[in-house]
């Protein structure tokens, strides 16, 4: 999905100077790397189509049995110590620094975010851990570098799920909105069905969500 998203900007940029894909999809973030001798701050403006969120593995959290995607984004933008050594030029030394990544402005009408259930070590396990997600009002303003009250609810609009113990195997469907009717359907394969109204809440919370997709509540 990803390589698709940044492929059809690049074409679309040999004719537009801003795409609909950046307003769409482009999160535009900022990271922040502080010098843990002289607190000197240097930032960079990056940009991302999706945000890839890690779990911690069941293996060394026995006891987690339900995570909140809230705390997974939390965890996601806290500030954190740089791998490796850091170059202190005001002190012409090796030392340690913290980085922290936020969001910033303009916000996109749509967020993807990943649930990253799979390893990738040997093991290529996938990790089953319930993450309990909003299906309205996502509330992203505190991961903003300035923080902001306005524009930063989401409502979820898509789930694509993931059935099966590893990447190499299992099986895909998908959850979408039509936010025309307000009604969600479930895509398996040629199957397309409505999902039943009296049970959507339990039905679109489910334990096999690996990306989701929220857009702006401001357009819903
Ligand atoms: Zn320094």
């Amino acid at each position: 999905m990803n390589a698709l998203i940044n492929a059809l900007h690049n074409e679309l940029q040999i004719s537009e100077s801003s795409t609909i894909i950046e307003k769409l999809f482009h999160i535009q973030t900022q990271s922040r790397v502080t010098c843990c001798l002289c607190k000197t701050e240097d930032t960079t403006d990056e940009r991302t189509t999706f945000l890839p969120l890690p779990l911690p593995l069941p293996k060394l959290h026995p006891q987690q049995k339900c995570l909140l995607l809230e705390d997974l984004l939390s965890f996601f933008f806290e500030e954190d110590t740089l791998d490796g050594d850091y170059y202190c030029q005001k002190f012409d030394t090796m030392t340690q620094a913290k980085q922290k990544t936020s969001l910033r402005h303009p916000l996109p009408r749509v967020i993807i975010i990943q649930l990253k259930r799979f390893t990738f070590d040997d093991s290529n396990n996938k990790i089953h851990t319930f993450v309990r997600y909003p299906l309205q009002n996502l509330n992203i303003g505190k991961y903003l570098a300035q923080t902001s009250t306005n524009d930063t609810f989401y409502n979820l609009i898509a789930i694509s799920v993931h059935t099966g113990s590893s990447q190499s195997g299992g099986h895909y469907t998908t959850y979408a909105k039509n936010n025309d009717q307000s009604e969600w359907y479930l895509f398996n394969d040629s199957f397309l069905e409505p999902v039943e109204k009296k049970i959507q809440d339990k039905q679109l919370l489910t334990k096999h969500a690996y990306v989701l997709v929220y857009q702006k509540t401001e357009i819903s």
